[in-house]
């Protein structure tokens, strides 16, 4: 997948192929469509959220489709288009 990585507080948003993360129990992996930016995401670049770790991948608010499902999970179903607020 491709990842748009925030490296340090105030730096540049730099693209980056990482591995398709494999969901876990009770959890979705979604092919992200779009990706709104918030408030919080712009705490995160301007290093005003204390919790922050970075490396970050910013972006929290998407539109997407769901490729895989962990267990424990009886729905959405892969293939379901899904949002997450
Ligand atoms: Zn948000």
């Amino acid at each position: 997948m491709l990842a748009m990585v925030l490296r340090e507080v105030g730096g540049p948003l730099v693209p980056e192929e990482r591995p398709d993360p494999e969901p876990g129990p009770g959890e979705v992996r979604i092919r992200v469509e779009a990706c709104a930016v918030c408030r919080t995401d712009l705490y995160v670049i301007d290093g005003d959220l204390p919790q922050a770790v970075y490396p970050i991948v910013p972006g929290h608010e998407v539109v997407g489709t769901v490729e895989a499902v962990g267990k424990g999970l009886r729905a959405p179903l892969p293939g379901a288009r899904v949002c997450v607020p």
